[in-house]
Order: structure tokens, then sequence, then C-alpha cells
């Protein structure tokens, strides 16, 4: 049982359903690892993708990390019983070599690689990767997989943004979605505060989170918080630099709602020092780690662990994504929820084709695997590309 080739490709991807508005130059990599065992008469192939939010990584998976799998001995990518691929044995051959620290973005790399090794690991197995992944680490499933999620989106329209951004938050609730998330920080204060209350019109304060991606500094942050605390919202997110945790947490100090953060820490060891200096309130506050970003499921796995020993609990871990892979891994884990991108990112977000949400809820696909091969367009996509 082996790997037989990895193929890789950088394709662009939009912040908004009609791409031809400018999202930013955003891309993604997807990667098709291609086995030499047979299901139904053909190679089982894992597929993945570098999420959102973080471009390619095409550099680093040609020269560094895909060379590595397809050079490793095969028995050492093997579970004890040789029936299937261990994906945390394939981890630790894409890592060999690597320093700590300096994680910069071959965690990204690492992670798309390391979400084709889950997928074909699933597939082999014959089970969808929410089993899978459940199985592995001896985690009991209920009856039913399902998962609290909510609708993200919200970016600035270039034109009429009020009416756009109100349009499509009223189309997250008519999918079913109870809870929402917008973005905010890329206009000035006073147009956001509008934004948000625009919005409030159509969903309640307590169901809607705004989401700053990282880009308030010290002063604007705060003020930021001051103006948004008496909508008393669901969570403030990425309220300043990943890395600022002395702005962090005296935020937190003062703003009294949850506070969502760690979309942009990507390893054990930045978790570590979020939880220790970043100001966070456990039993309130919201660990967006995503599990690609941060070096794959694999590393995820032991971020959860180590914040859980920290007395964190796992409801409060909505994983960053808004994809299928995040929506397996919260079923499987039994995590707070995820988020799901209905109309921004595709053809990689969202539910499988026909997937429906109940009042807030959903559950994974049953297909072997994470399920590509449930959303048509996607799977268009990826065989042109790989
Ligand atoms: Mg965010």
């Amino acid at each position: 049982m082996g790997i037989v080739d990895i193929r890789e490709c950088t394709v662009p991807i939009s912040r908004y359903a009609d791409p031809a508005l400018p999202s930013g130059g955003l891309t993604t990599s997807v990667v098709a690892l291609e086995t030499d065992v047979v299901r139904d008469g053909q190679p089982v192939v894992g597929y993945g993708f570098s999420s959102f939010g973080r471009f390619g990584q095409g550099g680093l998976i040609r020269e560094r990390f895909a060379p590595r799998l397809l050079q490793a001995a095969p028995d050492t990518l093997l579970g004890a019983a040789r029936s299937n691929f261990d994906p945390a044995r394939a981890w630790r051959a894409m890592m060999a070599g690597e320093k700590p620290g300096g994680h910069g973005e071959r965690c990204v790399a690492v992670g798309t690689l390391d979400m084709a090794v889950w997928d074909a690991a699933a597939k082999i197995a014959g089970l969808p990767l929410y089993r899978f992944l459940a199985e592995r680490i001896g985690a009991a499933l209920p009856e039913s997989p399902s998962v609290a999620v909510y609708a993200c989106g919200g970016y600035a329209y270039p034109e009429n943004d009020i009416g756009h951004l109100t349009d499509e938050v009223r189309r997250f609730h008519d999918l079913g979605y109870t809870h929402a998330k917008i973005k905010v920080g890329a206009a000035p204060l006073a147009q956001d505060v509008k934004r948000v209350e625009a919005v409030t019109g159509v969903l309640p304060a307590d169901r809607l989170a705004v989401d700053a991606m990282n880009t308030y500094d010290g002063e604007s942050c705060r003020a930021a918080a001051a103006a948004l605390a008496p909508f008393r919202l669901w969570w403030f997110e990425d309220i300043c630099d990943p890395h600022d945790f002395a702005t962090q947490a005296d935020v937190a100090a003062a703003y009294e709602s949850p506070i969502a953060a760690g979309e942009a820490l990507f390893s054990l060891a930045e978790a570590r020092l979020l939880n220790r200096y970043g100001g966070l309130r456990r039993g309130k506050d919201i660990l967006l780690f995503d599990p690609v970003h941060c070096y794959g499921l694999s590393h995820y796995l032991q971020i959860v662990e180590a914040m859980t020993a920290e007395g964190w609990l796992r409801r409060a871990f909505w994983p960053h994504g808004g994809h299928l892979f995040s929506l397996h891994i919260v079923a499987a884990l039994g995590l707070g929820g995820s988020e799901v991108n209905p109309f921004c990112f595709q053809p990689f977000a969202g539910l499988a084709d026909g997937a429906t949400v109940v009042d807030g809820i959903t559950v994974p696909p049953d297909a072997p695997g994470i399920g590509f091969e449930t959303k048509a367009a996607l799977m268009n996509l990826i065989r042109a590309s790989v």
C-alpha cells in the first residue's frame, strides 16, 4: 500500500458569490493524493485544499512536503495493521527535519496535504471522515451526527453595501441558518456600526457575530469594542493583530460579550501563548483555530487536547473554514459548531449538494471520506485542475 502520485494546482477563489467583484486576488491550493489502493475498480484518491484566507501553497507543497510523502518508505506511512494509512505517521514523514517555531505558512502547506491523507484513509476504510475520525480517537458518536452551524459572509460590497448585506443575511435565514457572521474593520467604524444596526434589523443581535479580520490596531480596537458593546453581539472575532495579546487582553477585560480568537494562530505553541496571555475567558470566549491552517487535523487534535486540559470546553471550539472538512471534525470531536460559507469561496465552501440546514443544525455527508464527491461543481474544478 502506497502513495503513487501527488498533484497540486493553485486556483483562484472569491469572497463573493459573484466572482467578478474584486476579492484581493485570493487563491487556494488543490491537491490530489493518488494511492495504489483500489475501491470500486478505481484507485483511491484523497483530495485536499488550503482552506481560505492564506493563498495557495504550491511552492512548499511541490518542493518540500509532497516529495517527503512520496519518498517515505511505504510501511512508515501505515497503521499497525498495515491495512490503511496512518495520518499521524504521514504527518511525521512530512515534518521530517523541520525545526520547531518559524511556522510561517508551511503549516498551511502541510495542512493541505494532511487533509488529502485523511480523505484517502477514510475512503479506504469505507467511512465518512467523521466516523473514521471518531473510531480512531475512540470518541462515542451520537445516533445522529448533527452539527450546529452558522452562516458566514457579509464582506463589504463596493456598491449598495447595506442593501446587499441585509439581502445576504435574509438569504442565510431562508436557508435555515439561525446565526450569522459578517465582516467589520474594512470600513470606517461609523459605517460598520450602520452595517451592524442594519443586520440586527434582520437577525437578533445575540445571533450575530462580527469579524474584524485582525485589522484593528490597539486604539481602533478599543474604539470598535466600545461602539459594539451595546449590541451584546454573539461574538467579536479577530479583534486585533493575532500576536498582540496585550491589546486583546485589555479589550477582553472591558468588553463583556464573547470574543473569538485563534484563526490566525497556526500551532500548538501559539495556542498555548493565546491561552496564557490573550486574556480570553474560559466558559465565555470562542476558539477559532483552522484545522487546515494549523498543520492539519493531525496537529489540530493536539491543540484541542492541550486546550481542554487547560480547562477549555469543547463547545468553545468553532473552527474556521466553512467547508465539509471542518464539519466532519466538529461532528467527530463534539465541538461547539461549524462555520459554513454558503455563498463565498465557492465551490470549495458550503455543504454537500442538496444538504439542508434546519434551525441552524445540519449533518455531514455519509459518502466515504470528506465528501468532495457530493459537490458536483467542486469535483468539476478538481478534475480540471489536478
Ligand atoms: Mg475570522
